[in-house]
């Protein structure tokens, strides 16, 4: 790619999977409120994400990420937000106590409500539609109307993100996520689950540790707090370019939508428009890499979106399906050390690994979400390089999308409870399963 390729606003590049608003006019209403309207995150917050995920680079932490494939407006009520939460501290907790490492929380959350879908259009019993691209652009119902992207959608999800924030920094400070809290989070569940009685014991573990360190005379104050970030796949560049903001204090442009933007598998091509406006942000930036990714495309990642090779600034979410993590990963990972850059990597072990059950619910298997997690870490640990972390799709409710589990889902169940408005979720258990099984690698 040459320099002046490079230099292109991503106004000038090709911008795919973005909506046709038929109302421009209404379009451009929300773009100039939201222009006007205070960011979401700060730009020190977002630099503290990225400072984490340099140590995640450097294998002094792990990250864990997840939340909901696609989150919903009407999915934004306090007691759901607090179980994602929940679920996210469960797994962390498991995760902290196995590596003995800090865990990078950031959730798949405030932010996640556009999707990019393999076709535009939706057909059932003979009828046509356009196909559902989020809350963010047109509503789930099958339905002609519900189906129109509607701008005044791009507030709406502004007040849902920053609601969302709200919440999760609430329990993040007051108490609630502190790890005299351990059985607090585990009340409702540990009678009825099998990873819910393994957290339980661990659990105890933990506060006689905590009882034994505070007799000693050490301060516990610090564990009443944790740092929780959020993320989403930066897909709508109008919202995204409209939530930039420039940081007074070091005049650099930051997406305030969200502390970390990524880039989807569809979306990623080097000269995409969705790469350019990456490249004119500062936030800690991730990109999807699935099985066709080449070395060639690793190195422009590096080359266009961490010209300084900046510690933290770029995570490679690897995203290849159990079958094919232990081929297609270790050419990627050289063709980043080539670079002399040091990107974090991060297994999304979900988007590899969908398929369609015999009742037609897409689901996943929770057997082939650890295959790929456990080929991401021996290949780098056959490399010399660090398995940052896992990125997952979960809920805190008991759901019944995903298949396997210590509580089993079996592919009769789906049906039972499948609410995901795309892709399939971990319920609670799934996802503490998943965390006790990682631990075991770790
Ligand atoms: C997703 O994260 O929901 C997604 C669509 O992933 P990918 O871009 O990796 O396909
Ligand atoms: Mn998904």
């Amino acid at each position: 790619m040459t320099n002046s390729e490079l230099l292109v606003s991503w106004r000038d590049a090709p911008a795919t999977h973005q909506p046709e608003w038929p109302d421009r006019a209404a379009l451009g209403d929300v773009l100039t409120r939201l222009s006007a309207a205070p960011g979401l995150v700060t730009p020190n917050a977002c630099d503290s994400l990225r400072s984490r995920l340099a140590a995640v680079a450097d294998g002094e932490a792990f990250a864990l990420q997840g939340g909901d494939c696609a989150e919903t407006f009407d999915g934004v009520t306090p007691d759901a937000i607090r179980n994602k939460t929940k679920t996210l501290l469960q797994m962390a907790v498991v995760l902290t106590y196995a590596t003995a490492r800090p865990v990078v929380k950031i959730g798949r959350m405030a932010g996640q409500y556009a999707k990019p879908r393999s076709s535009p259009s939706e057909t059932r019993d003979g009828v046509t539609l356009p196909v559902y691209l989020g809350d963010a652009v047109n509503g789930f119902d099958f339905d002609p109307a519900a189906r129109v992207p509607d701008p005044a959608r791009l507030w709406r999800m502004y007040e849902a993100s920053r609601f969302t924030l709200d919440i999760v920094a609430g329990h993040a400070r007051d108490g609630y996520a502190g790890l005299d809290q351990l059985h607090r989070w585990n009340r409702d569940f540990v009678a009825s689950s099998p990873a819910g009685a393994r957290y339980e014991e661990l659990a105890y573990e933990i506060d006689h540790a905590l009882r034994f360190m505070g007799a000693c005379g050490v301060r516990l104050d610090e564990l009443r707090s944790v740092e929780i970030f959020a993320s989403h796949e930066g897909l709508l560049l109008d919202y995204e370019d409209a939530l930039t903001r420039i940081d007074p204090d070091s005049g650099l442009t930051y997406a305030t939508s969200g502390h970390m933007l990524w880039i989807g598998e569809r979306t990623r091509a080097p000269g995409s428009a969705h790469v350019a406006f990456c490249r004119s942000i500062a936030n800690p930036i991730g990109v999807k890499l699935g099985p066709t990714t080449t070395p060639d495309e690793v190195r422009s990642y590096v080359e266009i979106l961490d010209p300084d090779r900046q510690p933290g600034r770029l995570t490679f979410i690897t995203r290849m399906g159990a079958r094919q993590i232990r081929d297609r990963l270790p050419e990627l990972i050289r063709a980043a050390q080539e670079t002399g850059g040091k990107p974090t990597w991060i297994s999304d072990p979900m988007h590899g690994n969908t398929f369609l059950a015999p009742s037609g619910h897409k689901t996943r298997h929770l057997a082939d979400i650890l295959d790929e997690v456990r080929g991401f870490f021996d290949v780098h640990r056959a490399l010399g390089t660090h398995p940052g972390g896992i990125h997952i799709e979960f809920t805190g409710e008991d759901v019944t999308e995903c298949i396997g589990g210590g509580d089993e889902i079996l592919a009769g169940d789906l049906h039972h409870r499948y609410e995901s408005a795309c892709d399939p979720r971990l319920n609670r258990g799934q996802s503490l399963d998943l965390a006790f099984d990682l631990a075991e690698l770790l």
